[in-house]
């Protein structure tokens, strides 16, 4: 096993100026255990919504403004910090304005200006980062994360250069290259390179996927993920009362958690650690002594449940066999992605899909598939827009027990579906109806326990 650690810090933890002495503390003390730390770092929170906006102002050329506010936003940040950067950032805000112009003069956002403009973000928080440690006396280098992660070629460019996947086996090179230079490494989260050397992204909240990326390819003892909450709840207790803390997850508990909706992890985030058998371990940058949740092969959780949900999805209902193949990649190519499929031996109804709709996308109709894919027999299409799917994970006796309480039916789900092999129970309801019903769902098992 190496001496890696790989740290990563989400943006509401990189975002507080106080957060930063307990990320050193967390680096030193590493440092002098003989441990390596990678720190993985997010942009600062909202700062990724802020340049997604920039793409829009810098189609209608009026941009400038809103990179002004980004500048203060930053350089105050830094002076908090104590820190006086404005040369460091200031080649940023360079391809800032350059990216922007480009939108402007081309007329359109393509996707690699996206990537180009939004990875900012990283680049940013990642000088101030660095700047940081180096100043509080922590030998700190910043390396450049598409250095490190390289994705694969997708023929769909808005998945290519948004929502990239990459090579994540163990790669001595990059390990030995890392291990020269001296201290603590600083790199960005959520940002990669293509074959050709261009910026890509991960996805939004994409930085999880970053650090296990890199804690695979490193083969590090420990991925950890600092967030703002103590650990994985049985469900997310900013929206849900009553949740209760996990102190262990298997792999696979973890993963469906992360899938299905549990916004702690980035859905892709657990598989590279689990084919290395990383433990993961999310911790609380808040309260950094509280030992928080254990992702790893010999931890389970096996007496408690998940409940999780995705407030918005579209689905689609296929009442016979048609192209589904073309129909699915027309949807990949304007930037739909499936949560979930339920054909009809499971459900013993039509054949259905279930997507997740991104929630910058219009709604979906059949005319616009129609449209698309010039096939005049999609307008029988079934496609609701505003469902919601609530998944309870947990043990078989779990999910018999709720069977037989009767709240499912007491809910009246647009639809139910149950996968026993995982102890999955998948329930799908109108979105408004999502918040109330995954709380009663969540009442209900706790008094079943
Ligand atoms: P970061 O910026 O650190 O990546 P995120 O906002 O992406 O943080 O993830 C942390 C948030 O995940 C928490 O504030 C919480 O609201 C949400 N969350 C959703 N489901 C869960 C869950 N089951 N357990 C813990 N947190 C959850
Ligand atoms: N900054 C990116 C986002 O907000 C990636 C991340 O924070 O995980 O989506
Ligand atoms: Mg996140």
């Amino acid at each position: 096993m190496s001496n890696w650690v790989v740290l990563k810090f989400g943006g509401s933890s990189v975002a507080e100026a106080e957060h930063w002495q307990t990320i050193a503390d967390q680096v030193s003390g590493h440092l002098q255990k003989g441990v390596k730390p990678i720190l993985v770092l997010s942009a600062l929170k909202n700062v990724s919504n802020l340049l997604e906006a920039l793409l829009h102002q810098a189609l209608a050329g009026v941009y400038p403004n809103a990179i002004s506010h980004l500048k203060e936003l930053h350089l105050g940040f830094a002076t908090q910090l104590g820190l006086s950067i404005q040369p460091d950032l200031q080649p940023i805000f360079e391809i800032l304005d350059e990216q922007c112009q480009a939108v402007f003069n081309e007329k359109t956002i393509s996707p690699s200006r996206h990537a180009s403009i939004v990875a900012c973000g990283e680049l940013l928080s990642t000088t101030i980062g660095a700047h940081y440690l180096s100043k509080a006396g922590v030998d700190t280098n910043w390396v450049d994360a598409r250095g490190i992660l390289s994705s694969h070629n997708n023929l769909d460019l808005w998945h290519h250069f948004t929502s990239a996947k990459c090579d994540f086996s163990s790669d001595p090179k990059i390990s030995q290259h890392l291990a020269r230079l001296s201290g603590a490494i600083v790199t960005q989260g959520f940002i990669a390179s293509d074959e050709d050397g261009a910026t890509v992204l991960l996805g939004r909240e994409g930085s999880d996927t970053s650090a296990s990326y890199i804690g695979a390819k490193l083969q590090a003892q420990e991925i950890q993920i600092w967030t703002d909450v103590t650990g994985v709840f049985s469900s997310n207790p900013r929206e849900i009362d009553g949740t209760i803390p996990l102190a262990e997850l298997s792999y696979s508990q973890a993963n469906l958690m992360a899938r299905l909706g549990a916004k702690v992890l980035h859905p892709r985030a657990v598989e590279p650690a689990q084919q290395s058998n990383i433990p993961i371990r999310v911790k609380s940058t808040g309260n950094p002594h509280h030992p928080g949740t254990c992702i790893s092969s010999s931890s389970n959780n096996s007496d408690g449940f998940g409940l999780v949900f995705e407030p918005r999805l579209t689905s689609i209902k296929f009442p016979r066999r048609i192209n589904l193949e073309a129909i699915e990649k027309c949807l990949q190519s304007e930037g739909y992605d499936k949560v979930i499929e339920f054909d009809d031996t499971q459900l013993n109804q039509p054949e259905s899909f279930w997507l997740y709709s991104n929630s910058d996308k219009p709604e979906l109709t059949p005319q616009q598939l129609e449209i698309k894919l010039h096939d005049n027999s999609i307008d029988s299409l079934e496609i609701s827009n505003n469902l919601a799917l609530i998944s309870l994970i947990g043990s078989q006796s779990i999910v018999e027990k709720i069977d037989d309480s009767g709240i499912l039916s007491d809910i009246s789900p647009i639809k139910l579906f149950r996968h026993n092999i995982n102890g999955v129970i998948y329930i799908v309801v109108d979105s408004e109806k999502c918040l109330t019903t995954a709380q009663l769902l969540h009442d209900d098992v706790v008094s079943n326990l």
